[in-house]
Order: structure tokens, then C-alpha cells, then sequence
């Protein structure tokens, strides 16, 4: 894809316009970027977090459970693969610990949790025993009585019957199956620990006991993947009809094993795809999902049916909900201001052991970063609905971002109206490439993390 050649394309350029898949961070998962967030701001966090809450601002609370059976080799997650029973179960201590510390706070106090998403890691590395204990006291310390959403992600091996069946006693609505790829050989050379037969036997389960949303991840792009069999596993979701099915592009972040592999020189085992070849594999999933009767409910998201099949998590945060994100290096946002909790596992739990909330840093958003955070989220769904942003911002976007916007028009990214701004397929497949281009200008820059 080229930037320029137009009068208003001039001043436009993407970060990288290289479309080999190279070392860095494709996602855009927040805003500001992660690197303007400091520990010298946290005081704005702890002030945010005294003041009573905005009315009727949603609550969530993300959950952070950090263990896997084994470290996939795209991984860029908090994750530990080594730690024993006991070790577990103080983790889990803390988290406690840490929820109750909120509980008190006057922003949190009092307030309904909407929704709930335990993630990580691998949230079902813990045994029934273990989730009953957990979640049963985390339900004890913040009622789940006004939670309309609570999603569970799932590694297929770690599934067994009785654990999914504990799962649904406990009022977990939304089941999230990391099946990545349906190819063993694939699975094996990304280092997933899991292999296709617990897939379908752990989705035969879920299933029989009536979750009622099950999604099913994949990866565009894993090492070795093939035309071939990228359209078996199309082919295989389709058979397994999942509520929604959520696809990602294949990333290589600076920390994962085979960015470390790449930047010592040495060449991956097998082919890693381009960018435009990892679009032209989701494209085709979604063609093929469209035509079975799914809709896109983002650039990485089909859903059987929108108005059945929501997804409250995602919306409530692209809408500016409240968020604890509770558990090593969990991501959250109170009031206006984001936070991020300490990435390492003893300062972590030193920090909640003296009855402390363990912040590593924080960001507090001026009321425009806010509105601009919201339509950068927002626009990966698709569809922005201007009229929101002057209502709820006093923004006319459509003049902030005027230059940007008919440079999205002439690539034919976007197609725009007074009120509603809405990606073509092709925009809609590099989203969050597009997306820095609405950074604002003291925003701009590679660092992303
Ligand atoms: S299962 Fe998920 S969190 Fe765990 S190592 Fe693999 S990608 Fe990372």
C-alpha cells in the first residue's frame, strides 16, 4: 500500500509502511500509548480513585490469572509456566487482597459491577476446586448481582467436564476457547500446549452444558501457515459454529521467543506470512463467515447473530467504562486516568502485602485524549458514530480530523457522512494501522509500549 500521490495524502504517512511482518507492536490496545504512562503520575490515580464516581459510568473488573502450562513462542503475556500449588494459591490470596482493597475506595464503593472478564495467562490453569474458592470469595467481596457479562478464557487442554461445569455454576456467561489453529504440527511450532483433539472434546462440553456465548480465538499468520490449511480451519469453525469467532493477526513483539530467535539472527523454522497476506486470510474467513450468516462486529470479531451476541467487555471499555484490573501487570482505568499494576511477581504481592494497591504507573487523560481514545477504540468496530462525539465531548471530529479522514477517503478506507464514519473491508483488515494517524501530534511516535 502506498501513502502518497494526493494533495491531502502528503502530510499522511503510516509508522511502518514496510509490509513484512517485522519486530514491533501491530495491536493498538489503548490510548495514550502505554510509554507516556509513569510512576511519577500514580498520585492521579490514588485521587481518582477517592473521588465518588461519575453516574452511571459501567464498572468492570478484569481479573489477571498469569499461569500457562507452557510459554507459546508469540507470547508477550505476564506469564509464568514454573510456579507450584502453594505459590498459586498465595497469587490468589493477593488478588483478594487486592479486590478488597477496592471495595473500600469511595469511586468503587457502593457501585453494581456490570461485567467481568477473567484473562491472562490461562484462567483455566486452575483447578475446579481452586475457581470455586476464588471466584465464590471474589463474588462474596463484589456481588455479581448486576453483572451482565462475565467471560472466561479457556486453554483447550486444560479443560475438563467437571471444570466447565463448575465454570457455569459460578455464573461465568462467556466461554473464550484459545484454539489459535486446528493444525497439531502448527499448534506444536508456536509452542501452544494444546492440540486439536482436546479443542473439539472440550468444545462438545461446553456445548452440552449451554454456555450462553462461546468464542473461539484464532491467529492469522502462525509459523507455518499455509493457504491450505488456514482454509481447513475456516472450515472447521464453520463446522463447530461457535456465537463468535474472533480472529488476530500474528504479531511479533519485542519480547516474545521468536522476536529474541529473529534479533539474534537466527532465521524462524518455517515461513512467516506478510501483512497483506495475513488481511487476504482473515478477509477470507470473513467472506466465508458472512456466508454462512455471521456479521462482523469488529476488524478482528463475527458474531452468529449482533443483536443475541454481544460482547459488553469490549464495548463498555471502547465506551469509556470504568475498569479494576486486578492481578500482575493488569492494565485498568478509574475516572479518566489509566493505570497499569507492577509487572513483576514479588513487588506485586510486596505491594499488596502492606495493604497498598500495587500501581507501577499511570496516565490521567485531558477530556480531548479521552474523546480521541474513545474514537480510536470505537473505530475498530468498523462503524463510528460522530454525533456520540459531539454529544458526549462537545468534538466535531469531522473537523478535527478532516485531513485525515479524506485521506482515508481517497485510499478508499472509509467511507464518510455527517454522522457516521465507516471502514471499507480494506480498512477495516489494517485498522490498527490506520489508527496513528488520529494520535494526537505530541502522541506520535514508534514506541508503543
Ligand atoms: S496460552 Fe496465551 S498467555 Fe499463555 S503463553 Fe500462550 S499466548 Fe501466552
Amino acid at each position: 500500500m502506498s501513502s502518497t500521490g494526493s494533495a491531502s495524502s502528503k502530510r499522511i504517512s503510516l509508522a511502518s509502511g514496510d509490509e513484512k511482518t517485522g519486530l514491533g507492536n501491530y495491536f493498538i490496545a489503548n490510548y495514550p500509548p502505554f510509554s507516556f504512562w509513569k510512576p511519577d503520575f500514580i498520585p492521579e490515580v490514588v485521587a481518582a480513585l477517592n473521588k465518588t464516581s461519575r453516574p452511571n459510568t459501567p464498572l468492570g473488573l478484569y481479573v489477571h490469572i498469569p499461569f500457562c502450562r507452557k510459554r507459546c513462542k508469540f507470547c508477550y503475556f505476564r506469564v509464568y509456566t514454573d510456579k507450584n500449588a502453594r505459590e498459586i494459591e498465595e497469587y490468589l490470596e493477593h488478588l483478594l487482597r487486592e479486590v478488597a482493597l477496592y471495595v473500600g475506595q469511595p469511586a468503587v464503593r457502593g457501585r453494581p459491577l456490570n461485567f467481568v472478564y477473567f484473562g491472562g495467562g490461562t484462567p483455566s490453569y486452575l483447578s475446579a476446586r481452586q475457581l470455586r474458592d476464588f471466584i465464590g470469595e471474589l463474588r462474596r467481596l463484589m456481588p455479581w448481582d448486576h453483572v451482565k457479562e462475565a467471560t472466561f478464557e479457556c486453554e483447550p487442554g486444560t479443560l475438563q467436564k467437571p471444570k466447565l461445569e463448575t465454570l457455569r455454576e459460578l455464573g461465568i456467561t462467556r466461554l473464550s476457547l484459545g484454539v489459535e489453529n486446528f493444525n497439531d504440527a502448527i499448534l506444536e511450532e508456536n509452542g501452544r500446549a494444546h492440540r486439536s483433539a482436546e479443542i473439539f472434546r472440550a468444545y462438545e462440553w461446553a456445548k452440552e452444558l449451554a454456555f450462553p456465548q462461546i468464542n473461539i480465538d484464532l491467529i492469522a499468520g502462525m509459523v507455518g501457515e499455509t493457504w491450505d490449511n488456514w482454509r481447513e480451519c475456516v472450515r472447521q469453525t464453520l463446522r463447530l459454529q461457535p456465537d463468535s469467532v474472533t480472529i488476530y493477526q500474528m504479531e511479533l513483539p519485542y519480547n516474545t521467543e521468536f522476536s529474541k530467535a529473529v534479533r539474534s539472527g537466527q532465521a524462524l523454522p518455517l515461513q512467516l506470512a506478510d501483512w497483506p497476506t495475513k488481511r487476504a486470510w482473515v478477509d477470507y474467513a470473513f467472506r466465508e463467515l458472512l456466508a454462512a450468516g455471521y456479521e462482523i462486529s469488529s476488524g478482528y470479531t463475527v458474531v452468529r447473530d449482533k443483536n443475541q451476541v454481544q460482547f459488553l467487555y469490549r464495548d463498555a471499555l471502547w465506551h469509556g467504562a470504568d475498569l479494576l484490573g486486578t492481578g500482575v501487570a493488569s492494565f485498568g482505568h478509574i475516572q479518566g486516568v489509566h493505570f497499569q499494576n507492577h509487572t513483576e511477581w514479588d513487588t506485586y504481592l510486596q505491594s499488596l502485602r502492606s495493604n497498598q494497591l500495587p500501581f507501577y504507573r499511570a496516565y490521567r487523560c485531558e477530556p480531548l485524549e479521552l474523546c480521541v481514545r474513545e474514537f480510536v477504540l470505537q473505530l475498530k468496530t468498523g462503524q463510528v458514530d460522530l454525533g456520540y462525539f459531539r454529544a458526549k465531548f462537545h468534538e466535531d471530529l469531522g473537523a478535527r480530523f478532516g485531513e485525515e479522514l479524506a485521506w482515508l477517503r481517497e485510499m478508499d478506507y472509509a467511507d464518510l457522512d455527517d454522522q457516521r464514519l465507516t471502514l471499507t473491508r480494506a480498512g477495516l483488515l489494517q485498522v490498527d494501522r490506520l489508527l496513528p494517524i488520529f494520535f494526537l501530534p505530541h502522541h506520535r511516535t514508534n514506541r508503543y509500549v
